[in-house]
């Protein structure tokens, strides 16, 4: 049993739960002599990051072709060894690694006839809640709501929702606005949902108006607040944390398990979020999550960008009593609805452990990929 070929394939896709930006994510797949393909992908968000991810793939496939599938927790070694350089605390070396990782173990599945939780030894969850996780748009609160109430309307127990992104919502920037927005979201999802806001990158609050405006929000009863002081600011989250009442989430943007561990030691944050397609695949987010389960820590899957981690993220968030929901897009988009025959679903607000299918439990359409793929920087 051999892997004969490993191909990086960057794709370009307009996202509707995005207001239709054009995002970039780096495929990889990887086929073995044995007829077997697998997929990974990693979520590079930028062009340039993109092609620069496929070329790092391209120069790791000779650690890759030749090898037993099976035998991927060695390739992963193997291929931290040879980041020693320039993957060092992570980067765009933690993309390819992550994308390749993701491949290998759909292929290992693929190969054992075992799906990837019963890989990893199964479920510890009966079902977790499922919510939605999208962006605001709209300039007219009102109709933000109606909008809430219509991602809910399939029983999705909850919303998480983006401030400072595309569009005319502009949420971050104005208190009386921001606090309005929450309190109009509440009202229409109603006190029995859970309400998370997540600030994009482009709100630079200082931590006199993060505690301002959460402790505003606390009144609305949000359950957490999401990188309100970016990705690093142990002394803020520190302030922040002792003077509201939702949890903490952030972490998402860290690379790996050092990365973690030093946020886990500031003890500032509660729900860390963490993905596959950055975090050194499966394998970098299995360490992750069993050092935050450890440290008695929520832990919550960021996937929010095609079918492939998507479904690396909803085997691991049952393997571990860390996670509590997982979050799905509200509206329908070419990288979870078009790329795979069967889109990863909800069933009434409730996600399933994903056993019986191997691998990755998911079919991806070439064709879809190929009318994806990004051709020039
Ligand atoms: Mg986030």
């Amino acid at each position: 049993m051999k892997i004969i070929s490993v191909e990086p394939i960057p794709v370009a896709y307009p996202e509707p739960n995005d207001f239709q930006a054009e995002r970039y994510l780096c495929l990889v797949k990887i086929t073995d002599d044995q007829g077997n393909v697998g997929w990974g992908e990693c979520i590079t968000q930028f062009k340039e990051a993109n092609f620069a991810t496929a070329a790092l793939i391209d120069g790791l496939s000779e650690l890759i072709i030749g090898k037993n599938p099976i035998l991927n927790n060695s390739i992963w070694n193997e291929i931290k060894e040879r980041m020693w350089w320039y993957g060092y605390r992570g980067g765009i070396a933690s993309y390819a690694l992550s994308a390749i990782d993701i491949a290998l173990w759909d292929l290992r599945g693929k190969n054992l006839g075992l799906s990837l939780l019963e890989m990893l030894g199964g479920p510890v969850h009966e079902k977790l809640p499922a919510i939605a996780s999208g962006h605001a748009h709209d300039s007219s609160i009102p109709k933000m709501a109606e909008q809430a109430q219509e991602w809910l309307s399939a029983g999705l127990q909850g919303m998480k929702v983006g401030f400072g992104k595309r569009g005319d919502a502009h949420l971050g920037y104005e208190h009386d606005r921001d606090v309005e927005y929450v309190h109009a979201m509440r009202e229409a999802i109603g006190a029995d949902k859970k309400l998370m806001i997540d600030l994009g990158y482009a709100i630079k609050w200082d931590i006199a108006t993060a505690v301002k405006r959460v402790q505003a929000f606390d009144e609305d009863n949000i359950d957490w607040i999401e990188e309100p002081l970016g990705a690093w600011n142990p002394e803020g989250y520190r302030t922040l944390r002792s003077k509201s009442k939702c949890l903490i989430a952030y972490g998402e943007r860290e690379w790996n398990v050092a990365g973690y561990e030093a946020i886990l030691e500031t003890g500032t944050c509660d729900v860390f979020g963490i993905d596959p397609g950055r975090v050194e695949g499966i394998t970098g987010f299995t360490k992750i999550v069993s050092r935050i389960e450890s440290h008695r820590r929520t832990a919550n899957a960021h996937a929010w960008s095609s079918a492939i981690v998507s479904a690396a993220s909803i085997a691991v968030s049952f393997t571990s009593s860390a996670f509590k929901l997982f979050e799905f897009k509200p509206l329908p988009n070419p990288m979870q609805n078009e790329l795979v025959t069967q889109p990863l679903e909800h069933v009434d607000g409730w996600v399933y452990p994903p056993l019986g299918k191997p691998g990755l439990g998911i079919e991806v359409i070439d064709e879809v990929v190929d009318r994806y793929r990004q051709i020039k920087l």
